[in-house]
């Protein structure tokens, strides 16, 4: 009875093999890099997972918190159906949104100029698939010079990062504004963009993993 060294055909993890049986003894885990025994690998039909137990638990975890965020998510979005917003931006909204900027960035304070307009940004990116779209709650005039949302994909993020860029009060300001539009308070607010880009994140994390 002898023993061989084998890796796995996809994820090439080494194991360590029955040579006459083909049956795997050991093998490494692809998350924590142990080697360790078969039956420590839980099954997947016939055939061992990649992951250890120990380490399966924890992706599950993670998955299950994933689930949690996404529920949290469409909870604040089904609430903000209820309050009336509409998935597309109407032109009465834009007028009101044109006022309230008043000819100045929302995140600077600044008037806008030729050479640096303001633009309609979006607060989540509609790239990212829970985004809350072209609702009001979503869209701000910005200098086109920002473009934050295609640098960051939110604008929690971008402010997060070039705090210099903004001015403090004007983006309090416009955050109030944008709670107002979603009918929520300001803290739930904020919650719901930091739960979008948290979701969005760890969706993302798990798809890299497939
Ligand atoms: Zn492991």
């Amino acid at each position: 009875m002898g023993k061989v060294i084998e890796e796995t055909k996809i994820t090439k993890q080494i194991m360590i093999v029955e040579s006459n049986t083909g049956e795997i003894l050991q093998k490494v885990c692809k998350d924590c890099g142990h080697l360790k025994l078969a039956e420590e690998f839980p099954k997947n039909g016939e055939r061992l997972r990649p992951y250890c137990k120990d380490c399966w638990r924890e992706r599950q975890r993670a998955y299950y918190e994933g689930i949690k965020l996404k529920r949290s998510v469409y909870r604040h979005r089904a609430r903000a159906k209820e309050v009336g917003l509409a998935d597309t931006l109407t032109e009465e909204q834009l007028k009101e949104l044109l006022a309230h900027a008043n000819g100045r960035c929302m995140l600077t304070g600044e008037p806008a100029t030729e050479s640096d307009p303001l633009t309609i940004d979006h607060v989540t990116a509609l790239g990212n698939r829970f985004s809350l779209g072209n609702a009001p709650c979503n869209i701000i005039l910005a200098k086109r010079s920002l473009n934050f949302s295609r640098k960051e994909g939110c604008l929690l993020k971008f402010i997060g990062k070039y705090p210099e860029k903004v001015n403090p009060e004007k983006t309090e300001e416009t955050i109030s504004y944008l709670s107002k539009q979603a009918g929520v308070e300001k803290a739930d607010f904020i919650r719901l963009l930091e739960d979008i880009e948290e979701f969005s994140k760890k969706e993302g994390e798990l798809n890299e993993e497939k």
